[in-house]
């Protein structure tokens, strides 16, 4: 097995795709030797995030609106502008259908063979946490190998679209063009998260597309006011053909610019962050508390197993105490215990 310093090192060369896809592939591993040399990586990789200047960017909406379409008409547009695009995918229903969001690379023929991009469909296994939790990890891991421009495409379905904006500096919503007022594919707070939303299919349906923006615009303005003070627009674009795509990338770069605005905090002595650095560190925090979480859940999983092994200790623990809470209380007591000799 290679140090991590050695897998670092083979990563961060350029023009190396293979190493990044290896790293990326011990983020998702659920052995434990592999786990620790993907924490490994990834202290090295965030001890080196601070002097790369790169765009997280998340795209969402419901199957069948263009994000394929999008990301691969998009990313060549980003690749032409000068940026190395990696684009990663966050599924939740992969882990049901058994396929994923990009798992079908032949939707992005273009990208996917082109050397200046990575593309990584979702991982397979597990449940949303853990894939999201992946995903943060690969993120970090593309901008150590280069890839300045990072894409992490959702589908509109479940709780999907709030980790990836969680864990993105910028947000974009894709949204159909529909007849009539029919915009309730839109799910309500979505509309909240988006920096930027495109209707698409401009060229098939462009009256529909208009008519569609027209409404979003309204939705917006009972949204509450952002503390940025940016303004979110609502474009029509084709994905397809291209139209609308580079305002779009003019667009996010001006967000991107502002969000690198240094803030004034109050107080003098503390280090004026940008708007980006905040909301960064802050999606650490989440992250750090998010992989607590996974392990103590595993670790109250193993604990679980072990007790019903051995003893009939759960039905124990249930005759002996009256209530249910008396119950949890020893449980939880007997967890710390063990978690203490460990
Ligand atoms: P996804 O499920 O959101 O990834 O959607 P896809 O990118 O797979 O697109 C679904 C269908 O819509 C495909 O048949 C695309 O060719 C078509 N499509 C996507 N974008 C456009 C567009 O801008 N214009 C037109 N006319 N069709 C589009």
């Amino acid at each position: 097995m290679p140090t991590a310093k050695a897998l670092y090192q083979q990563l961060t060369t350029p023009n190396n795709r293979r190493p990044l896809a290896r790293a990326i592939t011990l983020l998702e591993s659920t052995r434990p030797e592999d786990r620790r040399l993907a924490d490994e990586l990834l202290d090295l990789a965030l001890e080196n995030s601070t002097t790369r200047k790169t765009t997280r960017l998340g795209v969402s909406g419901t199957p069948g609106v263009g994000k394929s379409t999008f990301v691969e008409n998009f990313g060549l547009e980003l690749i032409e502008a000068g940026h190395r695009l990696a684009v990663l995918a966050v599924d939740p229903t992969s882990s049901l259908s058994g396929g994923s969001i990009l798992g079908d690379k032949t939707r992005m023929e273009k990208l996917s063979h082109h050397p200046k991009a990575f593309i990584r469909p979702s991982p397979n296994a597990g449940h949303l946490g853990g894939v999201t939790a992946a995903t943060r990890g690969a993120i970090l891991l593309c901008e150590a190998a280069g890839y300045d421009y990072v894409i992490v495409e959702t589908v509109g379905v479940g709780q999907a679209e709030w980790r990836v904006h969680g864990m993105t500096d910028a947000f974009l919503l894709l949204a159909q063009p529909a007849a009539g007022d029919d915009l309730q594919s839109i799910k309500r707070g979505i509309l909240e998260l988006a920096d930027h939303i495109v209707v698409n299919k401009a060229d098939r349906l462009p009256k529909e597309a208009k008519q569609t923006a027209l409404q979003l615009r309204q939705g917006l303005h009972l949204a509450p006011p952002r503390p940025d003070d940016w303004i979110v627009k609502v474009t029509t674009i084709s994905a397809l053909t291209g139209q609308g795509l580079p305002e779009l990338r003019e667009r996010l770069a001006r967000y991107m610019a502002q969000s690198e605005k240094s803030l004034h905090p109050r107080d003098a002595t503390a280090s004026p962050d940008s708007i980006v650095e905040r909301r960064r560190k802050g999606q650490i925090l989440d992250w750090l508390k998010e992989r607590c979480e996974q392990r103590l859940h595993a670790d109250f999983e193993n604990f679980l197993r072990e007790k019903s092994r051995t003893t009939d200790g759960l039905q124990r623990i249930i005759d002996e105490r009256t209530t249910l809470s008396a119950a949890t209380d020893v449980l939880l007591a007997e967890f710390t215990q063990t978690k203490k000799k460990t």
